[in-house]
């Protein structure tokens, strides 16, 4: 008996010594996975200590080392499930063998005119039921091509082994995907493979491309893992899951510390802020004029470390998708904007700017308050800091039947036109001589971006250049709202 090594999974393989105990069972379905692997036989042979076959009599006993599992399966055959758990559980490897168990297209889409019994629907792939290793579809499967799986299995090639791993973890591979895939991805050859493997005749080259009859495609997907282009795809599919899983997980770990961080610097630079303004606005006692001069560029520094963290923070909420929207009907005017521009007088009142509210006293919305304020303190405070020095900011608010349109508007140099794409990207910064000189982490549209976003509306920005900035914003209106207009809605 073959020594067994601990379950690969689809984390690979290690180098395998001979003697190998193989074997092959079939669930139903026509003999063609039987006869696939009844014609690799003789490779198995020389490659494996024992191989058992339905076609040889020989049932498999005690602990395997590669199972093959063909046939279709039926999820409401009580008796059929059992023996494959008992049979997964005594394999090391399992491998979904022909199309019906890699993928479970064929009898759910057959076509015969018959009464499906059962339904068609109960028909799944072996990976619904237990964990596979490794998928070989085809039907029939290629014989040269169990012989090669196990030939690498023996080997540990990890690399080839991955296009095998790969197709268990897909639930469905058909003919639509060869079309979408590679022939309107550009990437067909002309190779003709697809046709020549299709079993219903559901492929033909025309004019050097694959066409499609859809009504004869079963959802095989022989055409497909015959496909070099379709392999190739395959196997891309793997590493750049793999990849992406990395990623993110790298990007989540970051947020994660990015966000504890900037949360455990709150309230002490909170702290720290709200002492040096109660020494440098002269409560503790007066101070020389270098002195005032020295405290204000530190408070200058520290605000903006403060305005980095509340950036972060919101940050990290977004990308952990931890941003939860608390909509209700708020009062746009007292518990919003006025609180955002006092919040914000100071820094007015140092450049000298005025601001304009055009928006009615009783207007209302519905939105998440706290994030509603996030969006208008970022708007304003970029209005402050790339507006004109003495100019002016006006904030707008209309109305039209589904939706409230905001806006900030500042005098000043403007954006270049072609710059506006680029302005609610994260982290963007803009390379003109206007932004040149301001610190700014180039995250605060993008988070006004998300949290507009996440309530249902859009943000845009308009400017001329070397006169004016703009930027708006929508609210749906609530259900409350429309129908406050519009009694004729509530019938
Ligand atoms: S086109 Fe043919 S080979 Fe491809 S999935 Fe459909 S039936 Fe199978
Ligand atoms: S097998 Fe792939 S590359 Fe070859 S003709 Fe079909 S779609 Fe094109």
């Amino acid at each position: 008996m073959a020594e067994r090594e601990g379950r690969a999974g689809n984390q690979g393989t290690a180098t395998r010594a001979s003697g190998l105990r193989v074997a092959s069972v079939n669930f139903g379905g026509c003999e063609g996975c039987s006869l696939a692997f009844l014609k690799a036989l003789p490779k198995l042979q020389g490659l494996c200590g024992e191989v058992y076959c339905p076609y040889l009599g020989t049932e498999p006993e005690g602990d395997l080392d590669i199972l093959f599992i063909s046939g279709s399966i039926c999820r409401q055959d009580k008796e059929v499930i059992e023996r494959i758990k008992e049979l997964r559980d005594r394999a090391e490897l399992v491998v979904a063998l022909g199309s019906c168990a890699a993928l479970g297209g064929v009898m759910r889409f057959a076509r015969g005119g018959q009464e499906p019994k059962p339904e068609h629907s109960s028909y799944v792939a072996l990976p619904v039921l237990v964990p596979v290793d490794y998928s070989l579809p085809g039907c029939p499967p290629l014989p040269t091509a169990i012989s090669s799986l196990v030939a690498h299995i023996q080997k540990g090639n990890e690399r080839a082994l991955g296009l095998f791993a790969n197709l268990a973890k897909l639930s469905k591979l058909s003919g639509f995907d060869l079309m979408d895939d590679v022939v309107l991805y550009g990437l067909c050859i002309g190779c003709g493979a697809c046709e020549l493997s299709c079993p219903t005749g559901a492929i033909h080259m025309v004019d050097g491309k694959p066409d499609l009859s859809p009504e004869r495609c079963i959802r095989c997907g022989t055409c497909y893992v015959r496909c070099p282009m379709g392999r190739q795809n395959i196997v891309q599919r793997r590493v750049l899951r793999e990849l992406d899983e990395r990623l993110q997980e790298v990007s989540r770990s970051y947020m994660e510390l990015l966000g504890f961080v900037a949360h455990e610097l709150k309230n002490p630079l909170a702290s720290a802020i709200m002492g040096l303004y109660t020494v440098k606005d002269g409560y503790l006692g007066d101070l020389s004029p270098e002195q005032r001069r020295a405290l204000e560029a530190v408070a200058r520094s520290l605000d903006y470390f403060q305005d980095l963290i509340k950036k972060y923070l919101s940050l990290s909420r977004i990308e952990r998708g931890a941003l939860e929207v608390r909509k209700v009907p708020l009062a746009l005017r007292p518990e919003v904007v006025d609180p955002a521009i006092e919040a914000l007088r100071r820094e007015l009142e140092e450049k000298g700017m005025a601001v304009e509210v055009r928006i009615p006293p009783g207007m209302r919305v519905v939105a998440d308050r706290d994030l509603l304020r996030i969006v208008y303190d970022n708007l304003l405070s970029n209005a402050i800091k790339y507006g004109k020095e003495g100019g002016h900011i006006v904030l707008e608010a209309r109305e039209s039947d589904d939706e409230v349109v905001l806006s900030v508007w500042n005098e000043g140099p403007g954006i270049p036109r072609d710059k506006l794409p680029l302005l609610f990207q994260k982290f963007s910064r803009l390379d003109v001589p206007s932004h040149a000189k301001k610190r700014g982490t180039g995250l605060g549209l993008f988070i006004c971006k998300e949290i507009v976003e996440r309530h249902g509306g859009r943000i845009w920005a308009e400017s001329e250049e070397g006169k004016w900035a703009k930027f708006s914003f929508t609210l749906p209106k609530g259900k409350e709202e429309r129908d406050e207009e519009d009694p004729d809605r509530r019938r």
